[in-house]
């Protein structure tokens, strides 16, 4: 045999265990994980109400960095697919997530429990429809032009999730819990004498979640790290994702071609302080991309190739609604949101609606090749992410802020201490009242069902 033959013979031979090893024959279904990644700028192009305080007096005025949604699609070996969409915005609200999941169902086949949209909770990004309407002082111009963003914003996230459907390849997934900690608990703490404190009062999770999407050259692709704290260094009329743009964007630099995606944790009761510069978003956005990066260059678990995922909707009760005598002595005597809030509820009243005494809230989970995701709707603080991982393990990923973002999600303890997060929040977003005192029990209960559903292991199933 000449060695032109014998190397012909050789070659025909890996290929042909190269395909066999990798390929399905009856579904063309790769034995592995494979992965897409898609971006989309999603900054307005005009000048547009900004979210997330409710002392802006007018629209936006340029911006410092690009605003982003991104999505990440992954496949196991058995075909099961599932899409994170990441997004630079304050939140999402119910109807425009469910329309982007009802639009992903019928053409896509993907169920509530094979997505998860995650919002960075910038401050610093545009107001959308359905979301904390009373807050904002807008007209009906600017509030037109705000309807229609979130219209064209439906339709990107859609596309976007197409894209990265039909991109994906074969891939290695990781997953490691990193460190940094620039977050402080702003309910323990005082933002105004902090810089005479020595010591920070907690709660915390200061965990840095890091998803490594390696290619089959052993290219980084992508990766997806997470963090616990508003993305609110930033204020006034400028566009950018916060210290989570920032991040992003470091990560980006310093791999090129990857694209990095930021997953907002259970950061309601957590600012990064001290705050309100731009230097300052930068130093906390390379902060964050540095914990990635020492996560990325270290051992990272790798993820066998088996998807599992659940996904359910929990009625949350909430105490009982004012009465329309009570609201028309609030709207008489108070101003600006608490005046608009209780004109929208009477004005619900004279619709013939009833007001709101629970509300269905997205309780999901996925186990990625063993490493289990907790995705909670909603502003939910801090100590949701530390029970968990009592009950699941210190490895579990907790993300908050994901699929609808209706209110703040407090603990029994802050809603019986009331302040911000407890109490005054729930009217900031447009609900009668506050939540009933059984909201962490229930919650708690649901994740643990959510989760034996996909077999995920419990360590305790004791809820302290
Ligand atoms: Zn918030």
């Amino acid at each position: 045999m000449k060695p032109l033959q014998l190397l012909t013979i050789i070659s025909s031979f890996l290929i042909l265990t190269f395909y066999t090893a990798g390929v399905s024959a009856q579904a063309g279904i790769y034995k592995g994980w494979k992965a897409g990644v898609a971006r989309v700028v999603i900054t307005p192009n005009q000048p547009l109400w900004m979210a997330g305080y409710g002392n802006r007096d007018h629209p936006s005025e340029g911006k410092i960095v690009d605003l982003w949604a991104k999505a990440l699609a992954l496949q196991d070996s058995g075909g099961k697919q599932v899409v994170l969409v990441t997004a630079d915005l304050v939140g999402i609200p119910k109807k425009l997530s469910d329309h982007i999941r009802d639009q992903l169902k019928r053409r896509f086949n993907l169920s509530r429990s094979q997505i998860a949209i995650n919002t960075s909770h910038t401050h610093t990004g545009p107001v959308l429809t359905n979301a904390l309407v009373d807050i904002y002082p807008v007209d009906a111009i600017q509030q037109q032009e705000i309807d229609e963003y979130t219209d064209k914003l439906g339709e990107k996230i859609v596309a976007l999730v197409d894209k990265a459907l039909h991109t994906m390849e074969p891939v290695q997934l990781y997953a490691g819990n990193g460190v940094t900690r620039f977050q402080v608990n702003r309910r323990n703490n005082v933002e105004a004498t902090l810089s005479s404190q020595s010591d920070l009062n907690g709660p915390n999770d200061y965990a840095v979640p890091v998803i490594k999407v390696e290619n089959k050259k052993g290219e980084l692709i992508a990766v997806a790290f997470g963090y616990a704290c508003h993305n609110t260094v930033l204020a006034g009329y400028k566009w950018s994702g916060d210290y989570a743009g920032f991040a992003q964007m470091e990560l980006e630099k310093t791999h090129p071609g990857v694209t990095a995606l930021f997953l907002q944790g259970c950061g309601a009761d957590q600012n990064p302080l001290p705050r309100r510069t731009v230097q300052l978003a930068q130093q906390y956005g390379k902060d964050l991309a540095a914990a990635v990066d020492r996560v990325l260059y270290e051992d990272m678990q790798l993820l066998s190739p088996h998807l599992t995922t659940a996904y359910s909707e929990v009625e949350l009760s909430l105490n009982t609604p004012p009465s329309k005598e009570e609201l028309l002595k609030k709207a008489a005597e108070s101003s600006d949101y608490q005046k608009r809030w209780a004109n929208h509820l009477l004005r619900n009243i004279d619709r013939g609606e009833a007001l709101r005494t629970s509300y269905p809230y997205p309780v999901e989970v996925w186990s990625l090749g063993g490493q289990p995701i907790i995705i909670l709707g909603g502003e939910v603080v801090v100590e949701y992410a530390i029970e968990l991982k009592r009950i699941f393990g210190q490895n579990v990923f907790v993300l908050g802020y994901s699929n609808d973002v209706m209110s703040y999600i407090p603990t029994a303890k802050i809603l019986q201490e009331g302040g911000y997060e407890g109490a005054g929040s729930q009217m900031v977003y447009g609900l009668p009242n506050t939540w009933k005192s059984n909201i962490e029990a229930v919650i708690l209960q649901q994740v643990l069902q959510v989760a034996r559903e996909a077999g995920i292991p419990i360590l305790s199933s004791k809820i302290n």
